[in-house]
């Protein structure tokens, strides 16, 4: 192609001015604002040119209506919310990528109320004097515990940093070799403990650990011994951890404090939710330990949150701390996660969310799989079936240990295999994550959301009139 055939080609493509004029155009104006519309006429305009260089596209009859195409199409993508609701049937209940817990009503409620309108955050109504956000969770939060004291800050993650900060800067911390976790999203032990400026001491191996491994490890200064919840692996075999007793009983005969990183935080027994084998916060606050920290957002169900409960005397010390303030939790958290502890005070562990999800029986899975094939087989001619599956709880908790549940195999979907499935499926308005078996699409009832069914019926309907649409073509 000449330099003279690319010139004539390049001026076909329409201008700015021109295409900001388009009829078209306008109401994405007003939606949108101009200069938005602008920087999405922008990004097409340099592809269109791009690819015209390229000999991809030939100007031609009927061009302007395929760059109109092209501008409404992206002006669509890019009036679509970035962070968007998405159904999840992957079964995993706390799924880290798509948000964690999702909250209880009446958590939302507590914060629209408190985004709303003005409210007594930091103002103590009695006194009519300045007040502490804290005071509106700690009650709450030692009644569910058993703690003396409590406070929260932004994540468990902070709350481990300032702990450490607080209480055992410039000193030596005792960690099992079997216990120095790398959390997803790069929370790692012993970068946190470099960070803080306590010295991390490891003792044992990566495997077994007994309490004379930490008994020798103590030196004058030695300040605490330290316990991590290894939420995302777990060893098995030939393994040993010592007691929490035994570990609470080393450190108060040496006058250490004895802290312990619970990770996801159970607010009940394990076996409330159909689990096994998991300590609870109080729990952990019975065996011994002074200080508890764990999450808002994991098995508790509730907002982003960290939470410390323990010894009066150690919270104490930690809301002196300055950094304190660096890791504030705000307003529309506190409402949500006070409202949460709420529902644990009722024992309405079936109006949160993640517990509830946790709690759903074998029988109520397998229905709502039944229900959801057969709002299938209305819509779609692909083979369908109700199957068992294996579901997680996710979030790092309750490591490689799956649970039981019920879901529904899509195989022989005129649009293409499971793979290619799972990609459409991504790519809806409302984007859904399934598994896949096989070739099979899998989709996990456990944490499906209402209206969900509904949906993936739809887009899998949808999804096979495209499929035959385009097959009549060729
Ligand atoms: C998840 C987890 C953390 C990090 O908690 P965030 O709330 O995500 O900051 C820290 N420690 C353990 C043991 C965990 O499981």
């Amino acid at each position: 192609m000449g330099v003279e055939e690319i010139r004539k080609r390049m001026r076909t493509i329409p201008g700015m001015d021109i295409l900001l004029a388009q009829e078209w155009a306008l109401p994405w104006i007003e939606r949108m604002g101009r200069e938005a519309v602008k920087r999405a006429f922008n990004t097409e305009l340099t592809s269109l040119r791009r690819r015209i260089l390229a000999g991809e596209i030939e100007p031609g009859d009927g061009f302007m209506e395929r760059v109109k195409e092209l501008c409404l199409s992206s002006l669509a993508a890019a009036g679509k919310d970035n962070l968007r609701r998405v159904i999840n049937a992957t079964g995993v209940v706390i799924h880290t990528n798509l948000g964690r817990s999702l909250l209880a009503e009446e958590a939302v409620k507590a914060m629209t109320r408190t985004a709303r309108g003005y409210s007594n955050l930091e103002y103590d109504l009695k006194k009519g004097a300045r007040g502490q956000r804290n005071t509106h969770i700690e009650e709450l939060l030692c009644a569910q515990t058993g703690a003396e004291a409590g406070l929260v800050v932004n994540n468990n993650a902070g709350a481990v940093l300032l702990c450490l900060s607080a209480l055992a800067r410039g000193t030596e911390v005792i960690v099992s070799r079997g216990e120095l976790v790398e959390i997803g999203g790069s929370f790692r032990v012993p970068d946190i403990m470099a960070f803080s400026g306590a010295k991390l001491v490891e003792v044992g191996t990566t495997n077994r650990t007994h309490l004379e491994d930490y008994a020798s490890a103590i030196t004058e200064n030695t300040s605490m011994l330290l316990k991590i919840h290894p939420s995302n692996f777990r060893i098995e075999g030939f393994t040993l951890a010592p007691e929490r007793e035994d570990l609470a009983k080393l450190a108060h005969d040496h006058g250490l404090l004895f802290m312990e990183d619970a990770g996801s935080g159970l607010l009940v027994e394990s076996e409330a939710l159909g689990l096994q084998g998991e300590t609870s916060v109080k729990a952990c606050l019975e065996q011994g330990a002074d200080i508890v920290t764990f999450s808002g957002d994991k098995m508790l169900g509730g907002p982003q949150i960290g939470a410390v409960v323990g010894r009066k005397s150690a919270v104490d010390r930690l809301r002196k701390y300055p950094i304190l303030r660096t890791l504030r939790v705000d307003k529309l958290t506190l409402a949500a996660f006070e409202a949460t502890l709420r529902l644990y005070s009722r024992g309405a562990l079936d109006d949160i969310p993640t517990t509830a999800m946790l709690r759903l029986s074998q029988e109520t899975l397998k229905a709502c799989a039944e229900s959801l094939a057969e709002k299938l087989r209305a819509r779609i001619r692909a083979k369908v079936e109700v199957v068992p599956v294996e579901d997680a709880v996710g979030g790092g908790s309750y490591p490689e240990r799956p649970l039981s549940g019920w879901g529904v195999a899509v195989s022989g979907h005129p649009a293409g295999g499971a793979g290619h499935l799972q990609a459409l499926l991504r790519e809806q308005d409302l984007p859904a994550l399934c598994g896949a078996r096989e070739d099979a699409l899998i989709l996990h009832v456990r944490t499906l959301r209402e209206g969900d069914a509904e949906a993936l019926a739809d887009a899998l309907s949808r999804l096979e009139k495209e499929a035959a649409g385009h097959g009549a073509e060729c």
